[in-house]
């Protein structure tokens, strides 16, 4: 049976983008619904890396997801 609530369409309270994972909750202001990629930003961000490498890590997150995908 196929779960059909992964067409839904959800808008990044962040970034603005369009994305169709389950939302993330931003950890400072739990109203915020966050797409993936701002999800993890933001935990990157707590523990202290840095923007650049936020960007990488994000990077390597979109390659490896493009790869299960195909
Ligand atoms: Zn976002």
């Amino acid at each position: 049976m196929k779960i059909t609530d992964t067409k839904t369409i959800r808008i990044c309270g962040k970034c603005g983008c369009e994305y169709h994972e389950p939302p993330a909750t931003s950890r400072y202001d739990s109203e915020l619904k966050l797409c993936p990629d701002c999800g993890t930003r933001e935990a990157l961000e707590s523990i202290g890396v840095s923007e650049t490498e936020q960007n990488e890590i994000l990077k390597t997150i979109h390659r490896y997801k493009r790869s299960i995908n195909e």
